[in-house]
C-alpha cells in the first residue's frame, strides 16, 4: 500500500511570535528557520512582511532553506482593487515562496469586525487568492473561526473555503481560531467540507484553549485533512498553537498515523527533535517543561523500584515508544555504556569522529555530568561542547593566554548634565611570548570585555576580525544554595556561520568572559589557525 503524503506547517515565527514574553529578533527568526528546516518541515511561516521591520528584514534576507518559506498577510481589504492594496502589494512583493492570506469565514465577523457584505468578502478572497497566483506564488488560505463560522452558517464558511480552492489555492486551511473546538466536532466538520474540497487541499490550524489542539489535529487528519499546522513547544497566544513536537513523534511513531501517512522528517530528523525543543527553549530564555511528552528530560524517567529492573531487562515493559526515536534518553540508572552512548552521539552530532573504547570518552562523560550538574546546558551551546570534547580528546592548541582582566563601571553626569554609565575594561594577553595590553570602553561591562579582548591577539588577529557578537542571554540559576548565572553567547563570523558558547559562574562578569573565550578559541580552530 502506497502511503499518502501529509504536509508540516509550521507557524512558530508568525503565530508563535504571539506568545506573552516572546520577541524574536532578527537573528532569533532566521536560527528557528534553519532548525524547522533541518528537522524537515514543509512551510515554515516567517512573519507578515511590510508590518513590522523585522519581518522585512527577515524575507528580504538571503536564505538557504529547502523548506517552502511562507509569508502571511491580509487578502485585500473591502472596498479596494487588488492593485490598489499598498499592504497587499508589499505581500505580493515580498521575498517568499508561499503567500497564506487570512480571510474571515464566520458570517457574523465579516458584518461586525469587517463591516462589509458576505459577497465583498468572497470576492476579496478570490480577488487575492489569484492576484498571488499571478505573481508565481503558491497560495494558501487560512479561513479564520471557521468551526465557529461553519456551526453558525455551514454554507457560508463553505463558500469562503471554496472560493479560495476555485482560484487555485493549494490549500484552504481550516482554523479554530478561538480555540474552543472539540475533536469529534473537528472531525465531523472536517468530514463535512472534504466533501466540497478534496482532503489533501484542506489543512487544520489549531490552537489550545481547551487543551485539545494536538488532538483537534490528529481528528482533522482522520477526517481526511492533510496539512498540519502548528509550533514548535505548542508556542501561541493564550495556551497556544498544537504542538509540532507532539504531533510529529505521533505521525511517525504510532501505527496508526505511521502505516498511512509520510511526512517529510525523516528518522533522522524526528532523532534531533528533543535537542530542536530544547534549543528553542533556551533561546526565548526559560526552561524546558520537564514534562513535555515525547521530549521532557522526565518524559522516559522512572524512579527507582520494580519498574526500574523491569525497565533494565526490557525497555518496552514501561515506554510507549523508544526514547532515542525522538532523541531522549532514558532517566533511569543510566549506566556508564548507556552514558557514553549519549556522549558518542553528541560527538557525532557536532562532526567529532572517536572510537567507542577511548578511555578519554569516559573521562569526558564524567566532565560533562559535572558541569551539567552546576549549571552548563551544552544542548544549548554546540561549540562550548566541540571545544570541550575537544580539549579532552587533545585537540585544541593553547593559542593565547588571558592573564588578567579588569572591568569598571562608572556612573556619572556628562557635561550637559546627563546621568550616563560608562563602562571600561583592560586586558592583558599573552601570544607566545609577547604580552599586550589592551583596553576598551563599552555600552556594558560585557560588551568593554569583549571590545578589550577582541582588540590585539597578535598574530591571531586577522582571525578574529570578522567575529561579532550576535546575541548575549542571560539566566539565573537556582542550584542548591547559591544562585549561578549562565551566560549564553552568540557569535557570527564574516561567513554569516553562528555558534553559541556557554559560561557559569556565580558572577556575571566571569561566566560572560568563558562564553567569550570560547567563542573566540572555537573560531580559531574552525579557522585552522596556525598555533
Ligand atoms: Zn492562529
Amino acid at each position: 500500500m502506497t502511503k499518502e503524503r501529509l504536509y508540516l506547517f509550521d507557524t512558530t515565527l508568525r503565530d508563535g511570535a504571539q506568545t506573552n514574553g516572546v520577541d524574536f529578533t532578527l537573528a532569533d527568526k532566521l536560527a528557528i528557520a534553519s532548525m524547522l528546516d533541518e528537522l524537515g518541515v514543509d512551510y515554515v511561516e516567517g512573519g507578515y512582511p511590510g508590518a513590522n521591520p523585522t519581518d522585512t528584514e527577515l524575507f528580504a534576507a538571503p536564505r538557504k532553506l529547502k523548506t517552502t518559506f511562507t509569508a502571511f498577510g491580509m487578502t485585500r481589504r473591502p472596498g479596494r482593487s487588488a492593485s490598489n492594496d499598498p499592504g497587499l502589494a508589499m505581500l505580493l512583493d515580498a521575498k517568499a515562496d508561499a503567500i497564506c492570506f487570512v480571510a474571515k469565514s464566520w458570517d457574523y465577523h465579516v458584518k461586525v469586525a469587517l463591516e462589509t457584505t458576505l459577497e465583498e468578502n468572497i470576492a476579496s478572497i478570490r480577488d487575492s487568492v489569484r492576484a498571488a497566483k499571478a505573481k508565481g506564488r503558491e497560495v494558501l488560505l487560512d479561513c479564520e473561526h471557521f468551526f465557529d463560522g461553519y456551526k453558525a452558517n455551514p454554507d457560508y464558511a463553505l463558500a469562503c473555503a471554496k472560493a479560495a480552492y476555485e482560484e487555485g489555492a493549494r490549500w484552504v486551511v481550516l482554523c479554530d481560531t478561538n480555540g474552543g473546538a472539540l475533536p469529534h466536532e473537528v472531525e465531523e466538520i472536517v468530514g463535512a467540507v472534504v466533501k466540497a474540497i478534496p482532503g489533501d487541499h484542506v489543512g487544520i490550524h489549531a490552537h489550545n484553549d481547551t487543551e485539545q489542539a494536538v488532538a483537534n489535529s490528529l481528528a482533522a487528519v482522520r477526517a481526511g485533512a492533510r496539512q498540519i499546522q502548528g509550533t514548535l513547544n505548542g508556542l501561541g497566544e493564550r495556551c497556544g498553537n498544537a504542538n509540532l513536537v507532539s504531533i510529529i513523534p505521533t505521525l511517525k511513531l504510532k501505527a496508526d498515523y505511521a502505516g498511512k501517512f509520510d511526512i517529510g522528517v525523516t528518522d533522522a530528523g524526528l532523532h534531533k527533535l528533543a535537542h530542536i525543543s530544547h534549543a528553542l527553549d533556551e533561546r526565548l530564555n526559560r526552561a524546558p517543561n520537564r514534562h513535555a511528552p515525547y521530549v521532557g528530560d522526565s518524559a522516559f524517567a522512572t524512579k527507582a523500584g520494580i519498574h526500574a529492573s523491569a525497565i533494565m531487562k526490557d525497555p518496552a515493559t514501561y515506554e510507549h515508544v523508544a526514547p532515542d526515536t525522538v532523541g531522549n534518553k532514558r532517566k533511569v540508572l543510566v549506566s556508564e555504556q548507556a552514558g557514553k552512548s549519549n556522549v558518542l552521539a553528541e560527538l557525532e552530532r557536532v562532526g567529532i569522529k572517536a572510537d567507542k573504547d577511548d578511555p578519554r570518552i569516559g573521562r569526558l562523560l564524567d566532565i560533562v555530568k559535572e558541569r551539567e550538574a552546576i549549571g552548563y546546558a551544552y544542548e544549548a551551546a554546540d561549540a562550548s561542547f566541540e571545544l570541550l570534547a575537544r580539549r579532552t580528546l587533545g585537540a585544541v592548541p593553547d593559542y593565547f593566554d588571558v592573564t588578567q582582566f579588569d572591568v569598571t563601571v562608572e556612573q556619572r553626569y556628562n557635561p550637559v548634565g546627563d546621568r550616563v554609565t560608562v563602562a571600561m575594561a583592560v586586558v592583558k594577553v599573552k601570544v607566545g611570548d609577547q604580552s599586550t595590553i589592551s583596553a576598551a570602553e563599552g555600552n556594558g561591562p560585557v560588551n568593554a570585555l569583549d571590545q578589550a579582548l577582541r582588540k590585539d591577539l597578535g598574530k591571531y588577529q586577522k582571525y578574529i576580525d570578522g567575529l561579532s557578537l550576535s546575541d548575549f542571554r542571560v539566566r539565573i540559576l537556582n542550584s542548591g544554595t547559591e544562585a549561578v548565572t549562565r551566560v549564553l553567547i552568540e557569535s557570527e563570523d564574516e561567513n554569516g556561520e553562528r555558534w553559541t558558547t556557554i559560561g557559569v559562574s556565580p558572577n556575571i562578569i566571569d561566566a560572560s568572559f568563558q562564553a567569550l573565550m570560547d567563542s573566540i578559541v572555537f573560531k580559531l580552530v574552525k579557522s585552522k589557525a596556525p598555533v
